[in-house]
């Protein structure tokens, strides 16, 4: 079986656009594939505004609960934390070595993510350099991530590559999988700039989080920008009514032209209602999970404890191997 890495931070508001984008892809491909998902904690330091070690660690514990509630199974899939497994920061020092500040320079996020900060970590410069890490530890072949994460993934082959041709061949070139329709929600608010999970925590109307009220989710949803059209289709509608469309052709698994004959002559307000609706049915069963899960705090620390387990042996393994080939042993 072809080995699957992805992950999600644990901060902010984890939202629909995650779960059409990332979560719902994990759980649909599951079976096919040999699964490992991880909570990544130390990429969510890279913003240390947000960050308090109480917040911090019931956001795992809420991540992991979520990740269970949308249908990930532990029979299936390794669940962990990234900084239980010391190999990841390790592997980010020794691949700095090799990755050249220009490359780092280039990167979108970095520069979409420093103007919003008043201080900007060096972490948060390195960030792609972790996420290397994260997918090459355990020498992966694909990387189901939101449209946003392609330029990292990238990158993430040109440092293996290079990594590769100066110490010989060591990590396995990994490839993204992002879907065709759903990969890059953006917020309702302003359908110019994706959804957010740090946006989302601070901006009402941003987001639907998975864990949002009926009662949010329609407010949202009504007061979502449109325009003054009455334009249902796909390739024609202004940006923030095909964020609907989308979301609806992804919470409803029709088709695109089903969906245009369905709207056609109707108008906004339709669609925003249908949509809340979907969304809800979509969300409620989620939720009675989650908040199931979440109250069993041995079985989660069970799951997270052999997700550890599991990942330590992998990862221990591509760094002794790392280390052999640079010499370090
Ligand atoms: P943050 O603002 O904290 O970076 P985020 O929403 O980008 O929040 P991440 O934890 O960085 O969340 O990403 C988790 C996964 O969700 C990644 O695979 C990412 O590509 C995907 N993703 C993030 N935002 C969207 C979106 N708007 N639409 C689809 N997928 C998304
Ligand atoms: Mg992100």
């Amino acid at each position: 079986k072809k080995r699957v890495f992805s992950g999600i931070q644990p901060t902010g508001k984890i939202h629909i656009g995650n779960y059409v984008g990332a979560l719902s892809l994990w759980v649909e491909n599951q079976k096919k594939y040999d699964n490992i998902f991880c909570i990544v904690d130390l990429h969510s330091l890279t913003i240390p505004e947000n960050i308090d070690p109480k917040y911090l660690r019931k956001k795992v514990k809420e991540i992991a609960a979520l990740y269970l509630a949308c249908g990930i199974d532990p029979q299936e899939s390794t669940i962990f934390v990234q900084s239980h497994v010391p190999q990841h920061a390790e592997l980010t020092w020794l691949l700095n070595c090799v990755t050249p500040m220009g490359w780092l320079q280039r990167m979108t996020q970095f520069k979409d993510k420093s103007k919003k900060s008043d201080s900007v970590s060096t972490a948060l410069f390195d960030y792609p350099v972790l996420m290397a890490s994260d997918i090459l530890l355990y020498q992966t072949d694909l990387v189901p991530v939101g449209e946003d994460q392609k330029q990292h993934i990238e990158i993430t082959r040109d440092i293996a590559q290079r990594f590769n041709h100066l110490y010989g061949d060591t990590f396995k070139i990994p490839k993204e999988l992002i879907k065709k329709s759903g990969a890059r929600i953006m917020g309702f608010d302003d359908p110019e700039n994706k959804m957010s999970k740090s946006t989302g925590e601070i901006k009402a109307r941003h987001s639907i989080g998975l864990l949002d009220s009926k009662a949010d989710i329609k407010n949202t949803i009504m007061k979502a920008t449109t325009d003054s059209n009455r334009e249902f289709r796909f390739d024609h509608a202004s940006a923030g009514v095909k964020n609907m469309l989308v979301l609806y052709e992804n919470l409803s698994g029709k088709s695109r032209s089903k969906i245009e004959a369905h709207f056609a002559g109707s108008n906004y307000g339709q669609l925003k209602r249908e949509l809340v609706e979907l969304t809800i049915e979509n969300l409620e069963p989620i939720q009675k999970e989650y908040q199931r899960i979440i109250k069993e705090d041995s079985y989660l620390d069970d799951i997270l404890e052999k997700g550890q387990k599991k990942a330590s042996q992998i990862a221990a393994k591509t760094l002794a191997e790392v280390k052999k080939n640079m010499g370090l042993n």
